[in-house]
């Protein structure tokens, strides 16, 4: 498996597969074909279908810094990647080259032709079952086992959390609507400066508010980080922020949480899927569950298994669930979805330790099926705004 600088991306929003990943293809056209005068990008599957509420056409277009031409291509036909970019260069009305991309989620690309791997495997464990070993018989957590394979990721991650809070900082400061159509109203400064801040009692409210900070600067394209997805950024900086401050953990713990939290992203994106076109949305945000309820249950200081269960518990209930945005947009309902999310995750944390000693199910069980569910998945519900919630798009009352 990659590092999990792969995983953690700091970028721009709305989507990691539809801005980040696209932005990362534009870049690498640039560099191989510094001649080109000229861009034509054809968009494919659900670029296609969900790329002008993603902002894809708008991200390209300001990434190239020659004229582009985007094309809408919304045949499926022979396709063999739900994200694809077809990218072609031009100098002086000659083609000079042409690649295609797969942007696999998290703002990760594939190149057609080209060896899978861009950066080297650091994590030779290729799941769960490997590393829970691993850490047995040296004796260690999950943290540790990151810290062991990846020996300068400390100081990324602290690079990570600092970029987090500062995402909420700057949400729980915004007033306004969102970007597109819907015209939806920011909440999370209003819900924030609705707390009681002498008793602070009010601790849904508190999760809440900065699960929408994050999910509304994402919406309107800000600076967020993958955790696994931009779809998916509310959940993790959520739980560690308000988790510390609540419990006052160190900065040092924090991190060690987002390493355990990598660790178990990274092993759904190998064996499974991070990606919203791939797999739905059981892929993103059931991902982010994991990753934020087996960070807690690190903060926590639970055994290896009982992290493991949080974390199985926290994506079998999700498995199924569908990417159906409305008009395109990463808003509805993904923003809401984001913050139920988070607030499950300290009853998952809760009951992983309730039920100790009585899993049945491994973790890298529930990661296959999740890959096997979503291939089952109609492409109406992995990230094409065709079905779902998403018909609802001429109903939503939008005053
Ligand atoms: S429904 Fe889920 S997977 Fe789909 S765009 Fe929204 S957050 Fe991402």
């Amino acid at each position: 498996m990659e590092s999990l600088k792969e995983l953690y991306k700091i970028g721009r929003g709305p989507s990691s597969s539809h801005t980040i990943g696209p932005e990362r293809a534009a870049k690498i056209m640039m560099h191989r074909y510094r001649e080109a005068d000229f861009f034509k990008v054809e968009l494919l599957g659900s670029l296609a279908f969900t790329g002008r509420g993603h902002r894809t056409d708008y991200v390209l277009t300001k990434t190239f810094q020659v004229p582009c031409q985007i094309i809408f291509n919304e045949s499926l036909d022979s396709l063999k990647h739900p994200n694809t970019l077809k990218i072609h260069a031009y100098k002086q009305n000659s083609l000079i080259g042409s690649l295609t991309f797969y942007s696999i989620g998290g703002g990760s690309l594939e190149i057609e032709g080209e060896p899978k791997k861009q950066v080297a495997d650091i994590y030779h464990e290729k799941n769960m079952k490997e590393i829970v070993s691993w850490c047995k018989k040296n004796n260690a957590n999950f943290a540790d086992y990151v810290f062991e394979k990846e020996e300068d990721i400390k100081e990324y991650l602290k690079k990570v959390y600092t970029s987090m809070n500062h995402t909420i900082d700057k949400g729980l400061s915004k007033d306004g609507f969102l970007p597109g159509k819907l015209h939806i109203q920011r909440k999370a400064k209003d819900l924030y400066n609705s707390i009681d801040k002498e008793t602070k009692e009010n601790d849904l409210k508190l999760i809440a508010s900065y699960v929408l900070a994050t999910a509304e600067q994402n919406a309107s394209g800000g600076i967020v980080v993958t955790a696994p997805t931009c779809g998916a950024s509310g959940v993790l900086p959520a739980i560690l922020r308000y988790s510390q401050e609540k419990y006052h953990f160190s900065d040092e713990k924090i991190i060690e949480a987002l390493a355990v939290a990598g660790v178990f992203g990274n092993v759904v994106k190998h064996n499974a899927s991070i990606s919203g076109a791939e797999c739905g949305c059981q892929a993103e945000l059931g991902t982010a569950c994991v990753m934020g309820a087996t960070a807690l249950s690190h903060l926590f200081e639970y055994s290896l298994d009982q992290i493991e269960y949080a974390g199985e518990m926290a994506l079998e209930h999700h498995l199924g669930l569908t990417c159906d945005p409305i008009d395109g947009m990463v808003q509805i309902p993904c923003i809401e979805r984001n913050v139920v999310i988070a607030l499950r995750v300290f009853n998952i944390v809760e009951l992983a330790k309730l039920f100790t000693n009585s899993r049945k199910i491994s973790f890298d069980m529930v990661v296959e099926t999740m890959k096997e569910t979503g291939k089952d998945l109609n492409y109406k519900y992995r990230e094409t705004s065709e079905g779902g919630l998403a018909r609802l798009k001429d109903q939503i009352d939008n005053k």
